[in-house]
């Protein structure tokens, strides 16, 4: 396995980053999962623009467009699966104990791991953690995943494979690794990304091509939504067949499914929508 560190390819048995990168020792750093169709990454504009978001939110330098894309193909090339998972980190590099940034540059690596198609529908949880809606990293895409961590592991304990959060007033926010829509009336919605949660390229695609209006919706929604479904870029559309202890037969119901086909579709035509 080849991975791209310090601007070329490297064995991962024996790249090596500080132990004093910050990234590791205080979450400073930012990420993109990227999928990879056949070798090519999809919708990696919108990962671009994203990662560079997240890069000024946080102070760190606007990463080398050219570069990381240089290194996704370097890293595909090097490593062919059909369907892959290119992670994409980027740090403030290496420096002194504590919270304040050396003089040395950001740290790039990208990774790729094989993953496979998501099952059509899933179950997940709510948990009583709140997302913060006004925080310094609200929407940006950090390595600081430690509460996701926390939230998805209490997913599985409950056979879900996703939790999702309302934010501290209250309303339905995001998953650990998702966004989430639900159907009422025949309609779709989304919470807007003043929600606090991440601007998902799925859930721009999926608002895009479908017409879902972003609304402000309390978390109890889930109980009485007709229908529930996730997003992201490793679950595409998927839906939802129950949320805590409401089962949602059926699931995808009609309108989640002409969801999930007008996804399939679109992002089968147009590999950098
Ligand atoms: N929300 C969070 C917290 C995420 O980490 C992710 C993806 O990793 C998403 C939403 C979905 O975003 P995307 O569709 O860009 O993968």
């Amino acid at each position: 396995m080849k991975i791209w560190l310090d601007g070329g390819l490297q064995d991962v048995e024996s790249a090596r980053v500080s132990v004093f990168d910050h990234g590791l020792t205080v979450g400073d750093g930012i990420f993109e999962t990227v999928k990879a169709v056949d070798g090519t990454p999809f919708a990696l504009t919108r990962h671009l623009d994203r990662l560079t978001r997240s890069a000024r939110g946080l102070g760190l330098p606007d990463p080398d467009h050219d570069e990381v894309r240089r290194a996704c193909a370097a890293v595909l090339a090097a490593n062919p699966v059909p369907l892959g998972r290119l992670r994409i980190t980027y740090t403030g590099g290496h420096g002194p104990l504590g919270s304040d940034r050396g003089e040395h540059g950001p740290t790039l690596v990208v990774a790729l791991g094989e993953t496979r198609r998501r099952p059509e529908s899933t179950a997940v949880i709510t948990v009583p953690w709140t997302r913060n809606e006004r925080g310094a990293l609200t929407g940006l895409k950090t390595t600081s995943y430690a509460e996701n961590v926390v939230a998805l592991a209490r997913a599985h304990e409950h056979g879900a494979s996703e939790a999702l959060f309302a934010n501290t007033v209250g309303q339905l926010c995001e998953g650990t690794g998702s966004n989430v829509f639900v159907v009422l009336d025949g309609e779709i919605h989304t919470p807007p990304i003043a929600s606090g949660c991440l601007a998902g390229i799925t859930r721009a695609l999926t608002v895009e091509w479908t017409g879902a209006k972003e609304t402000d919706l309390p978390l109890d929604v889930l109980e009485r939504a007709d229908e529930v479904f996730v997003t992201s870029t490793l679950r595409d559309v998927q839906a939802v067949h129950r949320v805590d202890d409401r089962e949602l037969p059926g699931a995808p119901g009609p309108v989640t499914a002409k969801a999930m086909r007008i996804f399939e579709e679109r992002a089968g035509d147009d590999l950098d929508p």
